[in-house]
């Protein structure tokens, strides 16, 4: 398998993971908050992260704050490059 085959598929592998992790977020005072079983959220040291924000799309307030920051961040870096 070539490299980008390998990619393509661990990209795949994530996406449907990140997918099942979608499905399993419980709402919280109109926010979806990431859950391991569906039903308990994720405990508060999980939270304020961007990685629960991307790969448990975790959509609390900790985690939002933090990953529109760090996006920012982000896209300052990419445009400070340029
Ligand atoms: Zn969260």
């Amino acid at each position: 398998m070539t490299w980008a085959q390998e990619r393509r598929k661990a990209n795949n592998r994530a996406r449907e993971s990140r997918q099942r992790r979608a499905e399993l977020r419980v709402l919280i005072d109109g926010r979806w908050v990431a859950s391991a079983d569906g039903i308990t959220p994720l405990p508060p040291d999980r939270h304020g992260l961007p990685g629960t924000y991307s790969n448990w799309m975790c959509r609390c307030a900790p985690c939002t704050t933090v990953a529109t920051a760090y996006m920012k961040e982000y896209a300052q870096k990419q445009k400070d490059k340029r």
